[in-house]
């Protein structure tokens, strides 16, 4: 029976690997990875209202964060939802319990070189394939970015016990808006241990102020949290590209997963839980149809929301806070939360929106219209 190549064992790679292990069906399954991303020292934090079947691999569960906007600090509840924390390690771990048993899942160490139509072609070899998934080489041409998520996180030991272990931060506002929006996001292990990160954002293509970030978090490590010294024991930085357009994800024997399948929200830089409905979402429609292409299509308004938001802030960077108290200034997180996740009601988004200053929105969406118009809207492939 002719195999499933997965190509890339990252965050979808191995998340879609899972999903098709439980759903019983037979073809072999080989996931693909050169090894270039070491999925073991990665951490992903996202949120959840429903159980899904990786949940065993999160090492901490939170009930509410912390955001502090227009000058105010306030602890949120979560309501439906939950954050959780999933370190790499035990996300693979959590995969090979249920893949290791199969003797038709395998894992290749390799490079894709390309996507073709039958299969992939991996360090030269060419592997045929049923079905292509893949996170790895994308759309040749990937519709434009409308902003840049830049961040710079800091793994710190803290001499004090200065680290609310029992709530994250969302975001902090307390950092400077001159040169783009920009937020502090603190995710704690205990009172002494967190991931403390700068996350911008910025016009596509604007150059990189790594010092400008690093200053910014020492400074708010020392003013804000009052570490009384601390240590930074690892760092990370990223350029996440951030598209409301969804490029083409599907062609031929190949749907494109993760990142490189639009997986990634625009306005928010997350993918975690995306990627997990989605990879259910592949395995079910394989399951039913015989093909992976039957999946739940989203509200179009929601991509011209997030292409707006990042219009606005990168335009004016100010309106980032304004616009985050707007969505967080209810009791629970709740309604935000469901709205980022692509399920609210218009009934149910009027009311987050109200408290938003109308003009800007306004005028980024005549002008995002206007550009809609002279271009024509990426569609999803279909099985043929
Ligand atoms: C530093 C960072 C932190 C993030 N944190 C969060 C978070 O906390 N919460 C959240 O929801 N989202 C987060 N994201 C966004 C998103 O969830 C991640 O980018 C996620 O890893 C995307 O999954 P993916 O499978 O598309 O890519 P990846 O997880 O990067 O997987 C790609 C895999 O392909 C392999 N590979 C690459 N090229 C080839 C090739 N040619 N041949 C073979 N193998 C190849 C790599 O080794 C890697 O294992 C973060 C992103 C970054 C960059």
């Amino acid at each position: 029976m002719m195999r499933i190549v997965i190509a890339g064992g990252g965050l979808s790679g191995v998340s879609l690997a899972a999903h098709l292990a439980v759903a019983d069906h037979r073809r072999p399954v080989v996931v693909v990875d050169d090894g270039s991303r070491d999925l073991r020292s990665r951490t992903w934090a996202s949120w959840t209202d429903r159980p899904g079947l990786l949940d065993a691999a999160a090492c901490r569960w939170f009930d509410q964060v912390r955001v502090h906007l227009n000058g105010e600090t306030k602890v949120v509840r979560l309501g439906a939802y939950r954050y959780r924390v999933v370190r790499g390690g035990d996300l693979a771990d959590a995969v090979a319990r249920l893949t290791n048993p199969l003797r038709h899942f395998t894992s290749l160490r390799g490079h894709v070189d390309r996507i073709e139509r039958d299969g992939v072609i991996v360090d030269g070899e060419h592997v045929r394939a049923k079905w292509v998934f893949d996170s790895v080489i994308g759309p040749g041409s990937p519709p434009p970015a409308d902003a840049s998520l830049v961040f710079r996180g800091w793994h710190v030991r803290s001499e004090r016990a200065a680290f609310d272990a029992e709530t994250p931060t969302l975001f902090d506002f307390r950092t400077s808006q001159l040169n783009s929006a920009s937020f502090v996001y603190v995710l704690p292990f205990d009172a002494h241990h967190a991931l403390v990160e700068h996350t911008a954002f910025t016009a596509p293509g604007a150059p990189e102020s790594p010092s400008d970030q690093e200053e910014a978090l020492a400074e708010y490590l020392t003013e804000v949290v009052r570490t009384g010294g601390h240590e930074v024991e690892r760092a990370e930085r990223a350029v996440l590209p951030l598209r409301a357009a969804q490029p083409v994800r599907a062609g031929g024997t190949v749907l494109r997963i993760g990142a490189e399948g639009g997986l990634l929200k625009a306005s928010t830089g997350f993918a975690y839980q995306r990627i997990q409905r989605d990879s259910a979402a592949i395995a079910d429609s394989l399951r039913r149809n015989g093909h992976p292409f039957d999946l739940p299509v989203t509200p179009a308004r929601f991509r011209t929301f997030d292409g707006t938001l990042l219009d606005v802030v990168t335009r004016e960077p100010a309106q980032l806070e304004r616009a985050f108290g707007a969505l967080f200034r209810r009791r629970t997180a709740e309604p935000a939360l469901r709205f980022l996740d692509e399920e609210s009601s218009v009934a149910g988004e009027w009311r987050l929106f109200a408290g938003m200053p109308a003009a800007p929105y306004l005028a980024a969406a005549r002008r995002r219209l206007a550009h809609e118009g002279r271009t024509a809207p990426a569609e999803w492939g279909r099985p043929h």
